[in-house]
């Protein structure tokens, strides 16, 4: 079971004073990011003696300490409002245990990235172009996320897969890019309601794994460090409605199961997306497997979104 302890704070702050040119990214359900890694492999940690495969386990040692509380704003909130739900959150995040993540919409990331800098809050983005540049009218890149003091790209998100067509294939491929360029990627996967009246979840959330991923030489390295698993029902968004934790139980262990035959036992953190507020949140984030949260509409109030962060420290 993914603990709710929190990981040395003292760890966190020299990492980041150790790398300032790189986008801060917490270590979460291991998600150890890329200014970590970096300290690990340049022994600012004391820990350079560990081989490739310690330094994953390690990572995954990691990956118990800690959940990711993740706000995705979609297409809400303009400079001065967004401004200042970051800074409450900002406020009040320090007595979280919890790693906190905030998406605003893409002209907003570098606004919250300067906001949250040097708190324990981390931004990213709500998705990014598999492209590195180019004639792509409205999109951003994951090096643009990047620059603008992104860590994390959501990707895959059920309102791109179902309102834009978005594929599995094309999340692949965007993973590769958010990778590429040292972004977390937060992968959503999750069932619509026919799928689930008509008992396919288990196989719909497979074949979006299988999809969704990146494999073999495009990009084999799916591990804890840059990858999140979000399972988030299609019908759950939005809707005020939630599975029982029995399905939400079920879901996480057929993802964990699968990923670690996928990718190995140092997989990604899962976390559950889908009408989380702070009424649901502790017996949700209770949940085995359940790393943490994604949350759309009860991330645009920082005494919700800060809720529900208490909740996953509790
Ligand atoms: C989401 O859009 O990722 C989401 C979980 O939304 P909500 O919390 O509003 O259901």
């Amino acid at each position: 079971m993914v603990g709710g302890q929190s990981a040395p704070k003292a760890a966190h702050d020299s990492n980041r004073f150790q790398v300032p040119q790189a986008p801060r990214v917490l270590s979460t359900n291991g998600e150890i990011g890329a200014s970590r890694r970096r300290v690990l492999e340049h022994d600012n940690c004391g820990v350079t003696t560990r081989n490739s495969k310690e330094k994953q386990h390690f990572g995954d040692d990691m990956a118990r300490l800690k959940k990711l509380i993740a706000g995705n704003w979609k297409m809400n909130m303009l400079h001065a409002d967004g401004a200042a739900l970051a800074r409450d959150i900002v406020e009040g995040a320090d007595s979280t245990a919890c790693d906190l993540l905030l998406c605003p919409p893409s002209t907003l990331v570098s606004w919250i990235a300067e906001t949250a800098s040097g708190s324990v809050v981390s931004v990213g983005a709500q998705d990014c172009h598999e492209a590195e540049n180019g004639a792509f009218t409205g999109d951003i890149s994951a090096s643009m996320v990047r620059d603008a003091g992104g860590s994390h790209v959501i990707l895959g998100h059920s309102e791109r897969r179902h309102g834009l067509g978005e594929t599995d294939a094309r999340v692949a491929a965007k993973t590769t890019a958010a990778h590429g360029v040292g972004l977390v990627a937060i992968v959503c996967i999750g069932e619509t309601e026919s799928e689930r009246d008509a008992g396919e979840t288990l196989n719909v959330l497979t074949r979006q794994l299988d999809g969704s991923l990146p494999s073999g030489d495009d990009d084999g390295d799916i591990n804890g460090t840059n990858t999140v698993i979000a399972y988030e029902p299609v019908w759950a968004i939005g809707t005020g409605r939630t599975p029982t934790l029995e399905e939400v139980a079920e879901a996480h262990a057929h993802i964990r199961a699968h990923l670690e035959k996928q990718v190995g036992e140092a997989g990604a953190g899962i976390r559950y997306g889908g009408s989380m507020k702070p009424e649901n949140a502790g017996d949700l984030l209770a949940i085995e497997n359940v790393d943490g949260g994604l949350i759309g509409g009860a991330s645009l109030s920082a005494d919700s979104f800060l809720a529900i962060a208490a909740a996953a420290t509790t």
